[in-house]
């Protein structure tokens, strides 16, 4: 599934014009550093850097909280900024790193210790090609209460096939609640099934999409739709969400009229 061909070009960092800093840190945890997927194009670094800053200014990250996209190329590789906050992301920072979240091509720059959500993703799901991990503050209640997420508007109709949360007790028991390796990738994934979104319980919360303008979509919108369930909520008694064949038959219209928000969006945090 992930049998994409091996280049072995300069690295990705090469490309965005980089002069990696050294880090005592060892990326690739101690063996050498894998090879590049291939050259990525400046104008999807430039995208990718952009959907952090995007992400930034929809108040769906602040300082922490990271967004990624596969290589464009090479589906066994991925590629996300270095540990930086996201408003301040350009494509000079942009990262690449296979599926077991070691930076290629001898990249050192510290990385995001949460990478391990975004690796493990790609690992498991093919259809996925973005991921947008965030603490959206109006998300967490819902990965708190039994009170389960629902899809209250047509922009959110991805959430209406069911939003799963992620407890890491279950398995790991108490923890800093970080997803910092592989196995708490794994559990996450198993957590999120075949849906979109996951919860994290006391977290965050993890959107994805089969593109980034659709991860970025849905982020922005797993957060606007909680603000809307706490309204709703308030009034009391049933809330009349989308059921699971509206959301189907939204998302498909989303999964096109949503070019537009990316458009604006994108155009909102030009440097
Ligand atoms: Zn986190």
């Amino acid at each position: 599934m992930f049998g994409g061909t091996m280049h072995t070009g300069p690295c990705l960092c090469h490309f965005a014009g980089t002069a990696p800093a050294c880090s005592p840190a060892d990326q690739s945890g101690g063996g050498p550093s894998p090879a590049s997927g291939g050259p990525v194009d400046r104008a999807v670094l430039e995208d990718l850097a952009a959907a952090s800053r995007i992400l930034a200014a929809q108040g769906v990250v602040d300082a922490f909280g990271h967004v990624s996209m596969r290589h464009p190329d090479a589906p066994d590789r991925f590629l996300m900024s270095r540990g930086l906050a996201p408003a301040l992301v350009t494509a000079d920072d942009i990262q690449e790193f296979d599926l077991n979240c070691a930076t290629c091509g001898g990249d050192q720059r510290p990385s995001f210790l949460e990478r391990f959500i975004h690796g493990e993703i790609y690992r498991a799901r093919a259809d996925i090609h973005s991921v947008v991990h965030s603490h959206s503050p109006s998300v967490i209640p819902f990965g708190l209460v039994e009170t389960p997420m629902r899809a209250m508007f047509h922009n959110a109709a991805f959430l209406a096939t069911g939003v799963p949360v992620f407890d890491i007790a279950e398995k790991f028991g108490a923890t800093d609640m970080l997803v910092g390796n592989s196995e708490k990738g794994v559990a996450l994934v198993k957590a999120l099934a075949d849906k979109p979104v996951v919860l994290m319980r006391a977290h965050g919360s993890v959107a994805s999409g089969p593109d980034l303008p659709s991860a970025v979509f849905r982020a922005v919108y797993t957060e606007v739709n909680a603000r809307i369930q706490h309204q709703a909520s308030a009034y009391g008694g049933p809330i009349a969400a989308l059921s699971p064949e509206e959301g189907v038959l939204a998302d498909a219209v989303n999964m096109k009229a949503g070019q537009r928000a990316w458009d604006l969006w994108r155009r909102t945090v030009q440097l």
